[in-house]
């Protein structure tokens, strides 16, 4: 067990590249901390500070409070599970397994009773004598871990574990890892770029983006109050749509925003005296629906937006309409916004119509993309 701190670390490569800058994070005891952001925003960086395969540029990292920037990977008690799962392809799995265990110098016995117990955790006792290339991709994903989890590190860090796996081998292999660290308890460290993986295996989640981190919380903080368009965007899926607007007005009767030509007024926003709002008045901002806030029937309170339907795809439990807010002579960009319904469509939606919006989901973001409110 082990509480890792990242503390105000960045790290520039000899070519120049800034990766990471001013990045900070703890990870507590057992708890089990995903990094999410697009391709390039450094999250294997992170891990591999972490692991000792690189070293930091500034900052520190400490493993229960002694730093480490300096220790050897073995010193770190770190554990890794690769994208590739760099299993050793002329050994069976039984031998893979027993490999981190041979390197430490451990008695045969107690490498005998480790890896039958691993291999009973992870269900691979009746594919120990096999080679790695007679297993599927989510056998030799459970190896890749097994060998891992096999000499008891402090830290467990993946790596994109999932990306070599289909889409339903995937949801399954995220179901038993979550099982697997609820299990043991483990300080874990995980990179995706797919948020519904973070959002389904974290306690809590970083999102990252250019290097450093956007907001770390728990993926309901994530998707409620995100700090900024990026998180807003990045989080939900689809994520949040985003519309440019302006403050027209607030007062008693609620808050007028204007988008395009219509003028939507939000009177769960309205405070009289909310400040946060007022000095937005005729500057620009920018507009956050969810697209499960909105419904095609009118709700208690909901609000009324016309919009133009572009397409309709119908997933079985709900539809995704994509649409936009032109209208004639609209000065309103033609910005693709999406919808999702729950079931099936009555009528097929084309055109002109109309759209409601739960005003307790609308986000205002300020020009600068952090949220208003
Ligand atoms: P992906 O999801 O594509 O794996 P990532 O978020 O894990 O991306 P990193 O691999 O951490 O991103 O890379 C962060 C940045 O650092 C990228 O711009 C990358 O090109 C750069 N980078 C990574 N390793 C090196 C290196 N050894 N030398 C120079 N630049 C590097």
């Amino acid at each position: 067990m082990a509480r890792v701190v990242f503390n105000n670390v960045s790290k520039r490569f000899d070519d120049g590249t800034l990766a990471l800058q001013h990045f900070s994070l703890s990870i507590q005891n057992g708890e089990m901390v995903v990094l999410v952001g697009p391709s390039g925003c450094g999250k294997s960086t992170v891990l591999r500070l972490l692991a000792g395969l690189e070293e930091v540029t500034a900052g520190e990292i400490s493993i229960n409070n002694r730093i480490v920037n300096h220790a050897t990977p073995q010193q770190r008690n770190v554990a890794m599970v690769f994208q590739n799962y760099a299993l050793y392809p002329h050994m069976s799995i039984r031998r893979n397994l027993e490999f981190p265990l041979r390197m430490a110098h451990i008695p045969m016995p107690a490498i005998r009773e480790k890896v039958t117990a691993i291999a009973d955790m992870l269900n691979l006792s009746e594919l120990l004598e096999r080679k790695p290339k007679q297993l599927s991709g989510g056998q030799r994903q459970r190896v890749a871990m097994g060998r891992a989890l096999v000499r008891d590190p402090s830290v467990f860090l993946l790596d994109e574990p999932l990306s070599n796996l289909d889409a339903k081998l995937r949801a399954q292999i995220r179901a038993d890892i979550a099982q697997l660290q609820k299990r043991l308890h483990k300080t874990t460290l995980y990179v995706t770029h797919d948020q519904v993986e973070a959002m389904t295996l974290g306690d809590r989640v970083a999102v990252m983006n250019a290097g450093s981190i956007q907001q770390v919380g728990t993926p309901d903080e994530l998707y409620r109050q995100p700090h900024n368009i990026f998180v807003a965007k990045f989080i939900g899926n689809p994520g949040m749509n985003i519309i440019p607007s302006k403050v027209l007005n607030t007062g008693n009767e609620g808050v007028d925003l204007a988008i395009g030509t219509q003028v939507i007024r939000l009177s769960a926003l309205s405070q009289p005296d909310d400040e946060t709002i007022r000095k937005h008045i005729d500057r620009e901002v920018h507009v956050g629906i969810r697209p499960e806030a909105f419904s095609i029937l009118p709700e208690q309170n909901s609000v009324e937006i016309r919009i133009k339907t572009v397409a309709v795809e119908f997933l079985g439990h709900e539809s995704l309409i994509y649409f936009n807010l032109r209208e004639a002579g609209d000065s309103c960009p033609d910005i693709p916004l999406i919808a999702r319904i729950a079931g099936k469509l009555e009528q097929p939606h084309g055109g002109d119509e109309m759209f409601y919006i739960n005003p307790d989901s609308v986000y205002l973001f300020d020009r600068n993309g952090d949220i208003i409110r």
